[in-house]
C-alpha cells in the first residue's frame, strides 16, 4: 500500500470524535428551532402593530410590499442582527450556476468623528447591486450592460449565517438583469407560485370556497448524499474537481447485503447528523427524519414540508450545510448523483402538494364525497400536466451528473410516467367508464362518489420505480438529481399544473356559466375526459423492467436518456409558450436557460475529460510503469539463477499500459475538437468524449486489478466506501 494511503488509514483508524461542549447539549431543539431567524414571530415582537400587519399581508396574500414599511423593518432587522453579533449583512441569491451566491457588505461605515456607526437603511434591504458579470446570463445582456439587481425576497425570512470569525445576516433575493429579466433560479419559482394560487383559487371558487389567503404550492425534499473521509479525498483528484470518481476498481464487497440500509448509523456520521440538525434547525430549516441509504457511506436527510418558495431556499441551504459540517468530521460530502460506477447514486425526491390552512392540503383525499371530487379534480390536472409536458419534466432535470443516475436501474427511468397506485387508478377508471349514479340522488356531487371507499390516506407507495408517484396525500417526483437545486423542477411543476388547472377551470366555468346545476356532470365529464385523454401516463408497475421500456415507445412516451436529448424541450414552441403564458419566462428568460444548462453541461464533462488524462498520465501510467519495471527485474534475476519465469503477467501489463496510453491520446485528440454550435458540442461530449474517458477507464481499472497495492497511490472503492 501506498505510503499516503497508509497514513490516511491510520489517520482514519485513530479518529477520535470531536468532543462537544456542554452547551451544544443544554438546549433541547425546540429551543433552538429557529434562533438565527429573523421570523414572523421575532418581527412582531420588535416592529409596530401597522407595519408588521402591513408586511404580515404581504406575505400571506401576495400583495405588493409597501416601501415605507422596509425602512422600518431594515432598522429592525438590524438591531436584530446585531444582538447576534452580525458584522456584514449579505443579499444571498441563486444564479442559474445552481449554486448559492453571496455579496457581504460591513454594516459599519466610518463616522466624522473617527467611529464606525452601524448603517442599514431600506434602500440597502430591499435592493442590492451586485456585478452581474461573472454569472451566467445566456446572451441576455452585454457585458458593458452587467449590471444586476438582487431584491428582497419577503416571503423568505432573513437569518443569520455563523462563522467562528463572525456572522452574516442573510437576506433571500432575487437577481435580475438591468433590463428585467430573471438571472437567478428564485424568480420563476416565485412568479410559478403566484400563477398556482391564481388557478386553484378558480377551482376552489366553482367548489363554493373563497379564500383571501394564497393557496401554496409546499414542497419537501429528500436529501441523498455520500460521506467519505477527508484523507482518502484528498488523494483523489477526480472526486476534488468533478465530485465523482473517474476511475476504480469494483470493491469485493458492495451493496449486495443490503447491509448498509438496515445496519445501525455509525457514530462517527451520527455525531455528524446531529451536528447538521441542529445547525439547520437554528436556520428554522425543519430537519426531521435521517437514516442510512441503500450504497456503503450513502446516507438521506428530509425536512418537514414548506412553503416551495422557503423549501427551495432551504433545500439550498442545507445542501451548503451537510458540505460545510462535514468538513468538521473530516469527512467530504459528496452531493453527485453518482460519484461511484456501479454502486448506488445519490437522487433528491421532491415531494409536493397544494394547499392553506383554510383549505387544509388539497391532494389528500377527504373524508367525505364532495372533498374526495375536489381532490380528483386536482388529481386529473396533475395527470394532464405531466402527461402533455413530460419532455419537459425530463429537461429539467437533466444534468451531466444526473445522465448517469436515470434509467440505470436504480433510479426511476427516463421516461415521464406516474404512479396512482391500484385503488386511485380504480376510482378513475370507474369514472371514466361512466360508473355515474342518479344524479338527482346525490347530496352534492354524484361522479359514483358514494362508492369511493374512504381514499387511502397513506397508500404507503413502496414502488420506488416511478419517477412521479403519488404517495397518499401528496406527490413526489424522484427523477431529480442529488446536487440539483429544487427550484428548476418546481417551477415546471407549477407551471405545468397552472395550465391544467386553467383549462379545468374555463371548462368548468363555462359549463356553469348560466346554471349551477350542470356543474355536477361538468365535473364528471371533464374527469372522465381528461382520464380518457391521459391515462397512457398511468403505470403501476415496475419501471425498472425491460417491457417498461417498450410499452411506454408503445404508448408514446418519451424515453429522453441524456441530456442532449432531454435540454431542446426548454425551448420547444410548447414550452416557450406555457412559460410565456403564465409569465414564468419570457421567451429571452426560456432562451437564456437552455443555453446556460448546454454550456454547463459542456463544461462539466470538459473537465472530467481533463482530469481523467491528467489522472492516467500522470498517476497510473507511472504507477504501472513501476510494477512493470519490478516485474522485469524479478525475471531478470530468476533468469540469472537458471530458472524460468512465467512472463505472462507482465506481457498483460505492457498490453494494458500500451492501452491506457492509446485511449488517452485518442481522449486528447477528441478533446480538441470544436464542434459549430452548443447543441452538437454536447452532443458530442455526450456520445464521444464520455464513451472516450470510458475507455480510459476500462483499462486503469484492469491495471489496478493486478499492479501491486504498494505501487498503486489512488485509495480504492473498497477503502472510500467502507472506512469512515
Ligand atoms: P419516504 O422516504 O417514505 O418518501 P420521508 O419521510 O423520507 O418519506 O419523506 C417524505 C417527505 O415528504 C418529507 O420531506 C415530508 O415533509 C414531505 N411531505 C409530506 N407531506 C407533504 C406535503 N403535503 N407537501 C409536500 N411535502 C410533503
Ligand atoms: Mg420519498
Amino acid at each position: 500500500m501506498s505510503i499516503a494511503r497508509k497514513e490516511a488509514l491510520k489517520t482514519i483508524f485513530n479518529y477520535k470524535p470531536i468532543k462537544k461542549t456542554k452547551k451544544f447539549f443544554e438546549k433541547p431543539s425546540g429551543e433552538i428551532f429557529g434562533k438565527n431567524v429573523f421570523s414572523l414571530s421575532e418581527m412582531k415582537k420588535r416592529l409596530p402593530g401597522a407595519i408588521f400587519k402591513s408586511l404580515k399581508k404581504t406575505i400571506e396574500t401576495g400583495s405588493t410590499l409597501d416601501v415605507k414599511v422596509a425602512d422600518v423593518v431594515a432598522a429592525a432587522m438590524k438591531d436584530w442582527a446585531l444582538e447576534k453579533k452580525a458584522t456584514h449583512f449579505a443579499h444571498v441569491f441563486y444564479p442559474l450556476t445552481g449554486l448559492t451566491a453571496e455579496k457581504h457588505d460591513s454594516f459599519y461605515t466610518p463616522s466624522s468623528d473617527g467611529h464606525a456607526i452601524a448603517e442599514f437603511s431600506g434602500i440597502l434591504l430591499v435592493q442590492g447591486e451586485p456585478d452581474a458579470s461573472s454569472f451566467p446570463n445566456g446572451g441576455i445582456r452585454q457585458t458593458f450592460e452587467a449590471r444586476g439587481y438582487t431584491a428582497w425576497d419577503v416571503t423568505s425570512p432573513a437569518y443569520i449565517m455563523e462563522n467562528a470569525n463572525g456572522n452574516t445576516l442573510c437576506i433571500p433575493t432575487i437577481f435580475i438583469s438591468w433590463s428585467g429579466e430573471a438571472l437567478d433560479k428564485k424568480t420563476p419559482v416565485l412568479r410559478s407560485m403566484q400563477s398556482v394560487n391564481i388557478h386553484a383559487q378558480r377551482i376552489l371558487k366553482l367548489f363554493g370556497k373563497t379564500d383571501d389567503n394564497l393557496l401554496n404550492v409546499t414542497c419537501g425534499a429528500e436529501q441523498e448524499y455520500f460521506l467519505i473521509d477527508n484523507n482518502f479525498i484528498s488523494s483523489r483528484p477526480d472526486i476534488l474537481a468533478c465530485g465523482r470518481t473517474l476511475f476504480g476498481a469494483e470493491s469485493p464487497k458492495g451493496q449486495q447485503f443490503d447491509d448498509h440500509y438496515f445496519g445501525a448509523i455509525q457514530d462517527r456520521v451520527l455525531s455528524f447528523m446531529f451536528d447538521v440538525e441542529r445547525e439547520l434547525l437554528k436556520l428554522g430549516i425543519p430537519a426531521k427524519t435521517r437514516h442510512n441509504e441503500v450504497a456503503p457511506g450513502q446516507f438521506e436527510l428530509a425536512p418537514i414540508y414548506e412553503s416551495a418558495n422557503l423549501a427551495t431556499d432551504h433545500q439550498q441551504l442545507t445542501m451548503v450545510t451537510l458540505k460545510k459540517v462535514a468538513k468538521k468530521y473530516g469527512m467530504t460530502c459528496l452531493l453527485h448523483e453518482k460519484p461511484f460506477a456501479g454502486v448506488n447514486g445519490s437522487g433528491k425526491h421532491v415531494n409536493f402538494s397544494i394547499g392553506n390552512s383554510t383549505h387544509g392540503n388539497l391532494l389528500d383525499p377527504g373524508d367525505n364525497p364532495h372533498d374526495n371530487t375536489q381532490f380528483l379534480i386536482f388529481c386529473a390536472a396533475i395527470i394532464r400536466a405531466v402527461h402533455k409536458n413530460s419532455e419537459l419534466l425530463r429537461a429539467v432535470v437533466a444534468s451531466a451528473g444526473n445522465d448517469h443516475r436515470l434509467g440505470a436501474n436504480e433510479a426511476p427511468p427516463a421516461i415521464l410516467s406516474i404512479f396512482l397506485g391500484s385503488e386511485l387508478t380504480n376510482v378513475f377508471e370507474k369514472i371514466s367508464n361512466g360508473g355515474v349514479a342518479d344524479s338527482s340522488e346525490h347530496e352534492f356531487l354524484n361522479v359514483d362518489v358514494d362508492t369511493i371507499p374512504p381514499l387511502p390516506k397513506d397508500s404507503g407507495d413502496r414502488n420506488r420505480t416511478s419517477p412521479f408517484a403519488f404517495t397518499g396525500n401528496r406527490f413526489e417526483f424522484r427523477a431529480v438529481g442529488s446536487d440539483q437545486s429544487v427550484a428548476d423542477p418546481m417551477t415546471v411543476i407549477n407551471t405545468i399544473i397552472t395550465e391544467s388547472l386553467d383549462y379545468i377551470a374555463s371548462f368548468l366555468e363555462e359549463k356553469v356559466n348560466d346554471n349551477q346545476e350542470n356543474f355536477d356532470s361538468a365535473v364528471q365529464e371533464i374527469l372522465k375526459k381528461i382520464y380518457l385523454e391521459h391515462k397512457d401516463v398511468v403505470f403501476n408497475g415496475d419501471g425498472y423492467s425491460d417491457e417498461w421500456q417498450k410499452e411506454a415507445e408503445e404508448r408514446g412516451l418519451p424515453n429522453l436518456k441524456t441530456t442532449p436529448e432531454a435540454l431542446p424541450a426548454l425551448i420547444s414552441d410548447k414550452a416557450i409558450s406555457i412559460f410565456d403564458k403564465y409569465n414564468i419566462l419570457t421567451p429571452v428568460e426560456s432562451h437564456s436557460r437552455y443555453e446556460i444548462f448546454t454550456e454547463q453541461y459542456i463544461m462539466k464533462i470538459e473537465v472530467e475529460a481533463k482530469t481523467a488524462v491528467n489522472m492516467a498520465e500522470t498517476i497510473i501510467y507511472p504507477s504501472s510503469l513501476s510494477y512493470q519495471e519490478e516485474l522485469a527485474n524479478c525475471a531478470l534475476k530468476v533468469r540469472e539463477a537458471g530458472l524460468s519465469f512465467d512472463t505472462s503477467r507482465l506481457a498483460i501489463i505492457i498490453n494494458l499500459t500500451d492501452s491506457l496510453n492509446e485511449s488517452t491520446s485518442n481522449l486528447k485528440d477528441l478533446m480538441a475538437i470544436q464542434k459549430e454550435t452548443m447543441q452538437s458540442q454536447m452532443e458530442f461530449s455526450c456520445n464521444e468524449i464520455i464513451p472516450a474517458m470510458n475507455e480510459v477507464r476500462k483499462y486503469a481499472d484492469q491495471l489496478e486489478e493486478l499492479i501491486s497495492d504498494d505501487l498503486w497511490t489512488l485509495p480504492s472503492y473498497k477503502e472510500m466506501l467502507f472506512i469512515r
